[in-house]
C-alpha cells in the first residue's frame, strides 16, 4: 500500500480506502470546459490531478506529474499553531 509521510508526521496513504477520505480530485477549469451536456464521471476521474490533504495538519499535497512523481507542498499559511 502506497504512502508518504506528511511534514508534520502523519502517514498518508494514495491507496486503500474507496472513497479516499483525504484525496481530492482536481481538475482545471479549461479542462472542465471540454465537457459539455452530459459529464462522464469516469472520464473526469481519469483527468483530474490528485491532491490530498492531510487531515491532521491541512496541508496540500498535489501530484502535478501523476503518481510516478514526488508531488509538490502546499503548506496553509503561517500559522504558528500548525506544523
Ligand atoms: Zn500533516
Amino acid at each position: 500500500m502506497a504512502k508518504f509521510l506528511c511534514l508534520c508526521g502523519h502517514a498518508i496513504r494514495t491507496s486503500g480506502e474507496i472513497p479516499h477520505p483525504y484525496q481530492w480530485n482536481v481538475l482545471s477549469d479549461v479542462d472542465f470546459d471540454h465537457h459539455s451536456g452530459t459529464v462522464d464521471a469516469d472520464e473526469l476521474y481519469q483527468q483530474a490531478t490528485l491532491m490530498y490533504r492531510c487531515p491532521q495538519s491541512d496541508h496540500l499535497w498535489i501530484y502535478w506529474r501523476g503518481l510516478d512523481h514526488p508531488p509538490s507542498l502546499y503548506s496553509p499559511g503561517d500559522d504558528q499553531t500548525r506544523v
